[in-house]
């Protein structure tokens, strides 16, 4: 593990693209990704990806508190909550993310927020046996 991501190096009024993250934060675009793919929320479906300054801020900060992020296998991370949440009544809708993976989103049981998970289409029949796809 690197030096931790300083949330003051993001602008909360600025969107971000990943590569713009990562120099901001003085991390690779890999880290970037992983964050998303570990829950960072983004802005969009479409490329380029956009992460609003303010989710980064606080998924930074919530990674650096120890806040778990790590998603359990039948959770999605909800925006309200900041944590991973089951879905109400475990119905998700699956949308394109990219060529490799998709992203689930469905309400959070807890607050009724929006929640979403991205995945790699390789594992959707996984997850579709955990989840109930629209
Ligand atoms: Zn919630």
């Amino acid at each position: 593990m690197g030096k931790r991501a300083n949330p003051m190096a993001v602008k909360v009024s600025l969107t971000y693209e990943v590569g713009e993250a990562a120099f901001a934060l003085g991390k690779s675009e890999a880290t970037i990704r992983n964050w998303i793919k570990d829950g960072l929320p983004i802005m969009a479906s479409k490329k380029p990806l956009l992460i609003s300054g303010q989710d980064l801020r606080d998924y930074i900060r919530a990674k650096s508190k120890g806040a778990k992020t790590s998603l359990g296998p039948d959770q999605l991370f909800c925006l309200s909550c900041r944590e991973g949440r089951k879905p109400l009544r475990m119905a998700v809708a699956v949308l394109p993310n990219t060529d490799k993976t998709d992203r689930l989103e469905g309400l959070c049981e807890t607050c009724g927020g929006v929640a979403s998970r991205i995945i790699s289409k390789a594992k959707s029949p996984h997850f579709a046996a955990t989840f109930r796809f629209k």
